[in-house]
C-alpha cells in the first residue's frame, strides 16, 4: 500500500475546544466549515457535540446538511453565507440557521421559511459578508421584531492583537447592537485571544480547534506519514526530478515518498520543505510532483520505510511557513488519497 497515513486526533480537537472555552465566560461554538478545515466535518462535529458543543458554524447550507447528520437534532447549525436562493429546502429539512447578510436574504427567509430560526451578520469593516451599518439602521427594528437567535460580525485583523482595526470593529459592533437583547458573537480564534471585551455571548473558533495559529498553545491534531517507495544513490552531478531542480553535490541518497501536490502538498513547499525521520530533518530534493516527493536522506543511518511531513517535529504552521502560506490552507488542502485514522 502506498498511500500516506493521515492521523487526526479527535481527542486533541476536543481538548483544544475545552481549552478555548476555558478562556472565556461565555459559550463556545465550533466552526466546521470546509469539511472541518479538511479534517472531516462528520467525525469532528460528532466528537465536539459529544464534548458539549451546541453551536456549529458552516459556510454553506450543503455543509450544514452533513453536519446535521453527525450531531443529530438539538445543536444549532449556523450558515455564514445566509439564506441563498435554492437553500430554503435544505434550511427547513435540516433545521439550519442562516446568518442573514442582506435585506434580500431577510425577505427570502421570512417568505420561504418563516418558522425557521435565523441570525444576523453585520459588516463592521471587513467588507466581505454582512449587513452594512446604513442598511442596518433601516432594517434593525424590523429584523429584531422577527426575533433573530444571534447577531454576529467578524474581525479582519484578530491575529494581530495590536492592530487598530480590532478596537474599531469592536466599537462599531457595540454601537450597532446597543440596546438589543439578542445573543452576540464577534470572536473567532484570534478574537478569543484578544480578551473579554471581544467575547460577548458566543465565540466561534475554527483554526484553534485544529491546532493552528494564532492559538499558540493548541495541541497538535494532525500527523501525516508518507511511505517511501524507493531509495536510490546518486553520484555527484546527477540530478533529481522535473527541471533537474536538484543536483547532487556529493554522494547522495534520495528517497521517493508517495504523496505530492495532488494530495495538497503544494509545489511551493519544495525549495524550503523538510520531512522527518524521528528527530532527523531531511530536505526535499527538487520539485514536488503530482504524486511523489523526492527527499535527501543521506543523513540517515538506515533507509526509512516512511517519512513524516506533519508530526511532533513539524506542525501545520511550520509547513505553511516553508510554503509561504498559512496553516488554514495546508489543512484545507489535505487530499482525499490518504488513509485517514481518527484517534478518539
Ligand atoms: C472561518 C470563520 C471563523 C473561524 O475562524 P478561525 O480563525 O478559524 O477561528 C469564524 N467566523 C467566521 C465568520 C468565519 O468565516
Amino acid at each position: 500500500m502506498s498511500t500516506g497515513k493521515l492521523t487526526i486526533d479527535l481527542s486533541a480537537i476536543v481538548a483544544n475546544w475545552h481549552a478555548l472555552d476555558a478562556m472565556t465566560d461565555c459559550e463556545t461554538g465550533a466552526v466546521v466549515k470546509a469539511n472541518a478545515y479538511g479534517l472531516g466535518a462528520g467525525e469532528v462535529a460528532h466528537a465536539l457535540a459529544r464534548a458539549g458543543a451546541r453551536k456549529f458554524f458552516v459556510a454553506v447550507a450543503e455543509e450544514g446538511a452533513d453536519v446535521r447528520k453527525a450531531v443529530g437534532t438539538g445543536p444549532t447549525i449556523a450558515v455564514f453565507s445566509g439564506h441563498m436562493e435554492g437553500d430554503s429546502d435544505l434550511i427547513r429539512d435540516h433545521d439550519l440557521t442562516p446568518m442573514i447578510n442582506s435585506v434580500d436574504q431577510m425577505l427570502r427567509h421570512v417568505e420561504n421559511t418563516p418558522r425557521q430560526g435565523f441570525g444576523i451578520q453585520l459588516d463592521t469593516g471587513m467588507n466581505r459578508l454582512g449587513i452594512e451599518p446604513e442598511e442596518w439602521a433601516a432594517l434593525r427594528d424590523i429584523a429584531i421584531g422577527q426575533m433573530p437567535v444571534l447577531i454576529m460580525s467578524h474581525l479582519a485583523c484578530a491575529d494581530e492583537p495590536d492592530h487598530p482595526m480590532n478596537a474599531k470593529q469592536l466599537k462599531l459592533f457595540n454601537e450597532l447592537t446597543a440596546g438589543i437583547d439578542v445573543p452576540r458573537s464577534l470572536a473567532a480564534t484570534g478574537g478569543i485571544l484578544l480578551g473579554p471585551d471581544y467575547h460577548f455571548d458566543l465565540t466561534r473558533p475554527g483554526i484553534g480547534l485544529y491546532g493552528g495559529l494564532p492559538y499558540v498553545d493548541a495541541q497538535r491534531v494532525v500527523a501525516l506519514d508518507l511511505p517511501v517507495i524507493q531509495v536510490r544513490d546518486l553520484r555527484p552531478g546527477e540530478t533529481v526530478g522535473y527541471g533537474n531542480a536538484f543536483t547532487a553535490r556529493r554522494h547522495t541518497r534520495i528517497a521517493t515518498v508517495a504523496a505530492g501536490y495532488a494530495d495538497g502538498l503544494i509545489r511551493a513547499m519544495g525549495p524550503n520543505g523538510w520531512l522527518y525521520h524521528g528527530d532527523t530533518a531531511c530536505p526535499v530534493a527538487g520539485r514536488v510532483s503530482m504524486d511523489l516527493i523526492t527527499v535527501d536522506v543521506t543523513g540517515l543511518a538506515h533507509d526509512p520505510e516512511s517519512l513524516t511531513i506533519l508530526g511532533p517535529q513539524q506542525g501545520v504552521d511550520d509547513l505553511a511557513q516553508a510554503a509561504g502560506t498559512i496553516g488554514y490552507e495546508i489543512l484545507t488542502s489535505l487530499g482525499d488519497r490518504y488513509e485517514r485514522t481518527y484517534l478518539k
